[in-house]
């Protein structure tokens, strides 16, 4: 990967990189497209990456649909696949971590002690292998991308992160290889995290600022479904992650919810634009 990657830089390409963990759906390819219109040279990684996974979550049963997923990239007219295996990417002896402080710390990074360790270790090993001009991300994990963005910068990485909006189902649920989980009444019921947001946007639309309100506007349609249960509900300013009383600069409304087993996440941008604010869910 390292050679062929070196070989187009030197034929002056410019290259894009689109990390993923396979299990392929329209978000996924949505970055792929979007690589694909500003560089030359587009790759995409699959690697499912042990180091993000705590020892109780999902791993040993994530999809792992390799046919249909280099089907998709070829289509996609992707430049080239990097599929390395755990071993080469950790051989044995493997000891130097990047830790991106503070922000790993907060949700998900609560909910998932050493998940942002192991995502920011693995996302600088994949640039230090590609050394990509641009990287594509999706806002749906928008934590993550905050914590790329300040790694990229803490370490005056030459990659720029590029960020990509939320590709949704037709009933609002937010694509994700984890809906693969979901039998047939919860994949319903998973719509629930898409309405959360749509209240609290409602509520911003009637003037509403006060973030209790907002949360409680989420709560209140989250409580309503059965199989719903909330790990968080909180709204966050976009740049520390850290709750804010009232949405005066640019938030996040960031929703951690389990749905029977599965837990999904989704989020809704909320930017000031003069005296209203303008919401992107
Ligand atoms: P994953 O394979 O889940 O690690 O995701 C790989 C990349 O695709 C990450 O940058 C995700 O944020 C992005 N992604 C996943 N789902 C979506 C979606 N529904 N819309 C946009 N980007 C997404």
């Amino acid at each position: 990967m390292k050679e062929k990657a070196r070989a187009a830089r030197q034929e002056q390409r410019i290259i894009g990189l689109v990390p993923t963990m396979g299990a392929m759906h329209a978000g996924h390819m949505a970055l792929m497209e979007h690589a694909r219109r500003e560089c030359s040279t587009v790759y995409a990684s699959i690697f499912l990456n042990p180091k993000q996974f705590a020892a109780n979550e999902d791993l040993s049963r994530y999809p792992r649909p390799l046919k249909e997923d280099v089907e998709k990239l070829t289509a996609a007219k992707v430049d080239g696949l990097f599929l390395p295996s755990a071993e080469e990417i950790y051989p044995l002896g493997f000891s130097t971590y990047v830790a991106v402080e503070g922000l790993s710390d907060k949700l998900e990074g609560k909910s998932r002690p050493g998940h942002f360790r192991g995502v920011s270790t693995v996302v600088m090993k994949l640039f230090q292998i590609v050394q990509p001009h641009y990287a594509y991300f999706g806002r749906k994990d928008a934590q993550q991308v905050r914590i790329v963005q300040q790694m990229a910068r803490d370490l005056n990485l030459d990659t720029e992160i590029v960020v990509c909006p939320i590709v949704r189902e037709p009933d609002g649920l937010a694509m994700s290889s984890r809906n693969t989980y979901l039998n047939g009444e919860e994949r319903k019921a998973a719509t629930v995290l898409h309405r959360a947001l749509q209240a609290a946007e409602s509520e911003i639309g009637a003037g509403v600022r006060d973030s209790l309100q907002l949360q409680n506007a989420m709560r209140k349609v989250l409580q309503a479904e059965p199989r719903a249960r909330v790990d968080y509900a909180e709204i966050v300013d976009v740049e520390t992650f850290d709750p804010v009383a009232r949405v005066s600069r640019p938030a996040y409304a960031l929703l951690a919810v389990f749905i029977g087993k599965t837990r999904l996440i989704d989020n809704m941008l909320i930017e000031p634009a003069g005296d209203e604010l303008l919401v992107e869910i």
